[in-house]
């Protein structure tokens, strides 16, 4: 029983798949359908804990992440994909959070190739594994970091969060599901059907009428690719300045896995009424998003006017 809980907590494990195939469950309707609305939460960016009592709620519940997997393979959409994985790793990192047995936690790391060792009251993290994980945040740069023996230094927090983006890099990778069989395919066709329609406008980036920075930042939200709080902002204020209007840039980061348009408009709003700046390369520099020798100064004065795309 003990062994169906972890299952349930971290569907991506071999735990869960040993828990399904004991099972001997099929895929049916009814789990193509848990495993549609699993998505579609995801999509609204829910990552709530399992409410499953009985062993057979349990065991759908599991089957209800394979069969989300299997309609991801068969959509083949890195929009959705990457939502989905958002929301599964935050559900992931807030069961660690909960977690008060070390080992659980060190079976779970276990799992995704995440090894470290506690000393004190922080962990030590092999020097590779952390940059394979660490989120793209500036107090996550190894430079800004303690390092012993080739071992990263992190909290307790930091642990989870670097298993938090374990599991989102884990679950971005979706084989392609060929010929898949009709329940899937059906399941598949009827979840697009359903999907809300954006209403917010997308924004048309003609390649070099922006700076280099701000067009690998435009590619990532473009490959749907998170980007952290310092490239949100910085690309906001710099399409600002270029006329961008707050619609265009909210519909913009509707791209990205976490986009809320609640937390986006609020952020979007809040730098307007503030009339924040881009600043200068220098500073990009150091936050790790320039990626050329412009000798502009600042990238808003990209061809010495400052228009970005707009004209
Ligand atoms: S030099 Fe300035 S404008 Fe050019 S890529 Fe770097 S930060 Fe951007």
């Amino acid at each position: 029983m003990e062994d169906l809980d972890f299952a349930v907590r971290y569907p991506f494990s071999s735990q869960a798949k040993a828990a399904l195939d004991s099972s001997a469950t099929q895929l049916n309707e009814s789990i193509m359908f848990m495993g549609s609305e699993r998505i579609k939460r995801g999509l609204k960016g829910e990552s709530g804990k399992s409410a499953a009592l009985h062993e057979s709620d349990k065991i759908n519940e599991i089957a209800s992440f394979a069969a989300a997997r299997m309609l991801l393979a068969f959509l083949n959409n890195r929009f959705i994909t990457n939502k989905f994985a958002v929301a599964e790793s935050k559900r992931v990192s807030s069961y660690l959070d909960s977690e008060r047995d070390g080992a659980t936690i060190a079976k779970v790391g276990q799992e995704l190739g995440f090894v470290s060792e506690k000393e004190g009251d922080s962990y030590l993290v092999p020097i590779p594994i952390y940059l394979s994980f660490s989120p793209r945040a500036l107090p996550y740069k190894l430079i800004n970091r303690e390092v012993r023996n080739g071992r990263v230094v992190v909290s307790p927090h930091e642990r989870v969060r670097l298993m938090e983006e374990a599991v989102r890099k884990r679950l971005e990778r979706v084989p392609l599901l060929k010929d898949p069989p009709k329940i899937i395919s059906d399941a598949g066709k009827k979840l697009v059907s359903e999907l809300p329609k954006s209403d917010l406008p997308q924004v048309q980036v003609k390649p070099g009428d922006y700076p280099p920075c701000i067009i690998k930042l435009l590619d990532s939200v473009k490959k749907h690719e998170n980007l952290n709080h310092q490239a949100r902002w910085f690309l906001c204020v710099y399409l600002m300045a270029t006329g961008m209007n707050d619609e265009e840039i909210i519909g913009l980061y509707s791209n990205l896995p976490d986009f809320s348009e609640r937390i986006t408009t609020y952020q979007v709003q809040h730098a307007r009424k503030k009339a924040y700046t881009a600043p200068a390369c220098a500073t990009i520099t150091t936050w790790g998003f320039c990626c050329a020798d412009c000798r502009i100064g600042s990238p808003i004065y990209w061809r010495g006017k400052g228009s970005g795309g707009r004209g």
